[in-house]
């Protein structure tokens, strides 16, 4: 008896989970996108030096990251270009005017918070920008028509004191943990001020702080329930310092290398892991577009292009993984069930096949489609049938 209600009843259960069987998800897994801007340190002071002695902590992330080492401010070099150019994806000099009765200077372009809140419609607690309070002397984004006012960050301002990094990123943490906003983008200002001041050790010093404060916010992400494993975190400066011999590292603003050269350190659920890129050429200004591609936002009048060499190939996967732990074994059928019936997490390996998402390595049966007829080949495997398959179009591993 208890044999024919199992027959009975595998047929209805497959029934029932082909008919359960989840849309296609969004292009990526990313659902927050951090920038941290660290001002002014220069390459070698920062990734450029893969023994870690300045930037340790950042150093030994770079495991689960990627590093670009071909990231430039190919505009300007200075402060007011550079970090405008990473919010509106584009370099243009500040604009002037009165805005609530004080003289302000503005972005020209539209930046990545207005883009993110407009195609996204993100109340403004979901777009973040974290910056001392410099008053009236704050940099706004623009008044570019369609976008504008209506579509700016929360400014989160803490009061300017000796420690700017340090409020800085307590503040970052109580928002982030708070608001899980969309997009943030986080200024640490000073590593700038310290290199003006000509003194290395006091440079160094700031490097050396905020090398622990960008670790530690991820480590605030990936402790977070709702942001851990859908966080992409973005770290790069406004520009370099002169190399040795322009100047040195007291000063910047030229066209040398130390002043263009800048670090780009990505790490994210989409993104590749443990490498280092030399190439293509990437800038600053790559930023917004590269959040949007991960978003779903666009920001059609920037100049810069989605950094696309960051992304993780589609297709890295293990065939029956389909929690994607790096182990095949029961509790990928308890999770695969889990996930049809609508109660649990999408796997997440996939490919995209043109209509959306493919959870390849749910695909054990191997007939490019994903459905209850998966589990039950699983649960066969399992018994000693016959081994997972997989899509013949896409080949396993990297
Ligand atoms: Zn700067
Ligand atoms: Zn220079």
């Amino acid at each position: 008896m208890g044999q024919v209600r199992k027959l009975i009843f595998i047929p209805l259960f497959v029934a029932i989970l082909v008919c359960q069987m989840a849309a296609y998800a969004s292009a990526y897994r990313t659902e927050h996108v951090v920038v941290v801007l660290i001002d002014g340190v220069r390459y070698t002071e920062s990734l450029g030096d893969t023994t870690g002695i300045y930037c340790p902590r950042l150093t030994a992330l770079a495991e689960y990251a990627v590093v670009h080492d071909s990231a430039f401010n190919d505009s300007i070099t200075t402060t007011r270009y550079g970090i405008p150019g990473t919010w509106m994806g584009r370099f243009h000099v500040l604009q002037d005017t009165v805005y609530q009765g004080n003289n302000v200077e503005f972005s020209r372009w539209p930046t990545f918070w207005e883009y993110a809140r407009h195609d996204l419609a993100l109340p403004q607690n979901k777009a973040i920008y974290i910056t001392p309070d410099y008053g009236s002397g704050t940099w706004l984004p623009s008044f570019y028509p369609g976008y504008g006012p209506a579509y700016w960050p929360r400014f989160v301002q803490p009061a300017i004191s000796d420690d700017n990094n340090q409020v800085d990123f307590d503040s970052a943490r109580v928002v982030l943990e708070r608001d899980h906003p969309v997009v943030s983008y986080i200024y640490l200002p000073d590593t700038d001020h310290a290199g003006h001041s000509g003194i290395w050790a006091d440079y160094i010093a700031e490097i050396r702080q905020a090398d622990s404060l960008t670790n530690e916010l991820w480590n605030i992400i990936q402790n977070d329930t709702v942001m851990a494993d859908k966080t992409t975190m973005l770290v790069t400066n406004d520009h370099g310092r002169h190399d040795d011999a322009h100047g040195g590292f007291q000063g910047h603003g030229d066209s040398c290398l130390g002043c263009r050269h800048v670090m780009m350190f990505a790490i994210g659920p989409d993104f590749k892991r443990g490498v280092r890129l030399g190439a293509p050429r990437a800038s600053i200004r790559d930023i917004a577009r590269t959040a949007g591609e991960l978003l779903g936002f666009s920001a059609p009048l920037s100049a810069g292009r989605v950094m696309s060499e960051l992304f993780a190939p589609p297709c890295d996967y293990i065939p029956g993984d389909v929690n994607g732990n790096g182990w095949v074994n029961g509790i990928d059928v308890t999770f695969f069930v889990a996930y049809l019936k609508g109660i649990g997490s999408p796997p997440p390996d996939s490919c995209d096949i043109g209509q959306g998402r493919f959870y390849v390595a749910a695909d054990a049966n191997g007939d490019c489609s994903v459905n209850g007829i998966d589990v039950l080949y699983m649960v066969n495997y399992f018994k000693g049938g016959p081994e997972i398959l997989h899509c013949p179009d896409y080949s396993p591993g990297r």
